[in-house]
């Protein structure tokens, strides 16, 4: 894709457990608007391939996997959406749920996504945070959230690397939104910043 096509993207962007793959997964079920998840990406590799091997070593520990693997993943990953059909960039507003997650990965993204808004889903209740990681883990039986030392690593990779990302971007394109509350209640603070947008961009995507 040239410089002239990148992806008209949203970043949904927050802490680990703050709600991201909740609110983007009924995102995803608007027409116009489609989710993808870079956790969910990896989490679909055979865990017996190298690349699923690869990432299991780092997310098993609460790390991240290595930029340019994850970003070169991530691109390929997209390309084969488009080329399925799943994903049409001509009508669907792209909500990217864990990418970028460091300054490198936001600049080598650059070239590829056009970020019409950054939703900074907000939550500074450290302790409720690692309770709803917990709450996923044991029903979505998660190897990285079930230790506390791992859950702790992620927060503190999140603040260490994945924060920063923010400035990355202009100001005026961050959105704030507090993360407590309902999920119901956050994803209409959500909509009342995105459905204008995804208008305004695409028009009505059953016209
Ligand atoms: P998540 O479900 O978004 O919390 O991601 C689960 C794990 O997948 C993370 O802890 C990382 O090991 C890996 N991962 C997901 N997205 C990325 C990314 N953008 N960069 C590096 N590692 C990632």
């Amino acid at each position: 894709m040239s410089t002239t096509q990148r992806y008209k993207t949203v970043l949904l962007f927050g802490a680990p457990g703050v709600g991201k793959g909740t609110q983007g997964k009924i995102l995803g079920c608007i027409p116009g608007f489609f989710h993808l998840s870079t956790g969910d990406m990896f989490r679909a590799l055979d865990k017996d391939s190298e690349m699923g091997r690869l990432f299991l070593s780092f997310s098993t520990k609460g790390e991240l996997v290595p930029d340019d693997v994850t970003v070169e993943l991530w691109r390929r990953y997209t390309a084969e959406l488009v080329e399925k059909g799943a994903y049409s960039p001509e009508a669907d507003l792209l909500l990217l749920d864990g990418i970028p997650r460091s300054e490198t990965q936001a600049e080598l993204m650059d070239e590829h996504i056009d970020v019409l808004r950054i939703i900074h889903l907000d939550c500074d209740d450290m302790d409720e945070m690692v309770a709803r990681l917990r709450l996923r883990a044991e029903r979505e039986k998660r190897a990285d959230d079930t230790k506390e030392d791992v859950i702790r690593r992620r927060l503190s990779i999140y603040r260490a690397e994945t924060q920063p990302v923010l400035a990355h971007y202009a100001a005026d394109k961050r959105s704030a939104i507090d993360a407590l509350g309902t999920p119901a209640e956050v994803q209409r603070r959500i909509l009342d910043v995105l459905a204008p947008l995804q208008r305004d961009r695409f028009g009505n995507a059953l016209d």
